[in-house]
């Protein structure tokens, strides 16, 4: 059996759920598990219900999500007919569920009402997908993941109980192939032991579809994209990108490590720990070659570019001139797992250390008020992180001509240079 994954924008319109129910249907004989986000922008509007939900603005809290009720009735229209009504009450079922605790006032923390809200997104889709394949014949049905994969109440960025979702799916999902084709289920999500829903961090259906290819012992994993294949850059800035047909697990943990945006990094350890390729498919043309991803090294990569912006360089000085050693270090990597931040580059000197962190409002000034008490403290802000996998010459002086690099770090495959804007 195999596993595909269907992010937001293969399923973002009518068109767009069409192609990717043609897509299943012409696989479906391989049986497949299948694995959806939420449509198009959905969880971020989510996250403004939540958002209202927890300032107290129920009345606007109530309005966005009527806005999302919408969007999904009007194609479960379209989409159906002989399905039309157990589709809309499923629907319907799982917008009750919502209404109800919107209408309560917020006595818990807000990344437990974030979870119990956003995860309805793919509950919605991967319904609306389920019924529609139904409608079109397919041998398929719909499964709430919830109770399958369990996590713990890490909420926001839950983490899985895998011994427990193993048994789950070996009891409930492996069965279910005797009778279906095709097992719809959502993304991103899942539940405790408590019944409570969690989330796995944003971007992270990739991850459950990686999770089921583990435990099921997938042939492959299919990730269908609105891109060709996996590239050497982001082509909107590099125009000079090109498609890479083939890369190792190696490859894009490091890329997804240094902030690529083509798989949520999470992904590939399940993976690799058994030896399934991953595929990455363009839904527009499947007839593409697309990337396959594998323990096998890649050979002859082109030079790869990461670009991160929106990075704050953070100097930290030692007051009386002493050394910057293990102890005041120490101390600073507390007061880092106290924010629950990390340096995506650092850098020492004989009394400072240099260090570069996403510029997160919030985090970054506790980090600078909090750092204060041990070291001077100096930020620089509007930076951005450029690393180079595989780099030549010629592709450095291009991303640095007449830029200021303030600080560099070079080793055999990789470049990382912080460069002011
Ligand atoms: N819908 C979720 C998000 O937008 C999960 C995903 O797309 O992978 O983050
Ligand atoms: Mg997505």
């Amino acid at each position: 059996m195999k596993v595909y994954k269907f992010g937001g924008a293969s399923i973002n319109n009518l068109e767009r759920i069409k192609n990717t129910g043609k897509i299943i249907q012409q696989h479906a004989g391989e049986k497949l598990l299948v694995v959806v986000s939420a449509m198009g922008k959905t969880t971020n509007a989510l996250e403004s219900v939540v958002n209202a939900f927890f300032e107290g603005r129920q009345e606007d809290a109530l309005k966005l999500f009527e806005g999302i009720k919408e969007n999904h009735l009007q194609l479960v229209k379209f989409l159906t007919t002989v399905q039309w009504l157990h589709a809309e009450n499923q629907l319907k079922d799982f917008f009750t569920e919502i209404e109800w605790l919107l209408h309560d006032k917020p006595v818990r923390g807000y990344d437990y009402y974030y979870d119990q809200i956003v995860c309805c997104g793919e509950l919605f889709s991967s319904s609306l997908l389920c019924n529609y394949l139904v409608e079109e014949k397919a041998n398929a049905t719909w499964i709430d993941v919830r109770d399958v994969i369990r996590t713990d109440n890490n909420f926001r960025d839950a983490g899985i109980d895998w011994d427990f979702t193993e048994k789950n799916i070996a009891e409930n999902i492996s069965p279910l192939f005797d009778k279906y084709d095709v097992i719809i289920t959502q993304g991103f999500i899942g539940s405790t032991d408590e019944n409570e829903s969690t989330t796995l961090g944003r971007e992270g259906s990739d991850y459950t579809a990686a999770i089921f290819a583990n435990l099921l012992k997938a042939d492959s994993v299919t990730i269908w994209k609105d891109v060709e294949a996996v590239m050497s850059a982001d082509p909107k800035v590099f125009p000079s990108a090109t498609n890479i047909h083939h890369l190792s697990y190696t490859e894009v943990i490091e890329m997804a490590y240094y902030g690529a945006q083509v798989i949520h990094p999470k992904t590939i350890k399940p993976l690799q720990n058994k030896n399934i390729p991953l595929l990455v498919k363009s839904f527009l043309d499947p007839t593409l070659e697309g990337t396959v991803i594998d323990g096998k090294a890649a050979k002859n990569l082109p030079p790869v570019i990461v670009v991160k912006d929106n990075q704050v360089l953070i100097q930290f000085k030692s007051k009386d001139f002493s050394f910057v050693e293990d102890k005041p270090v120490e101390q600073l990597h507390g007061i880092y797992d106290n924010i629950k931040i990390s340096p995506n580059l650092s850098q020492n000197t004989a009394i400072s250390l240099l260090c570069c962190f996403d510029d997160k409002e919030e985090k970054i000034a506790q980090l600078a008020s909090d750092a204060s008490e041990i070291f001077d403290v100096e930020l620089e802000k509007n930076l951005s992180l450029i690393t180079i996998r595989h780099y030549d010459e010629a592709t450095i002086d291009l991303l640095t001509n007449d830029k200021v690099v303030v600080l560099q770090q070079k080793t055999m495959t990789t470049v990382q240079m912080l460069i002011r804007n």
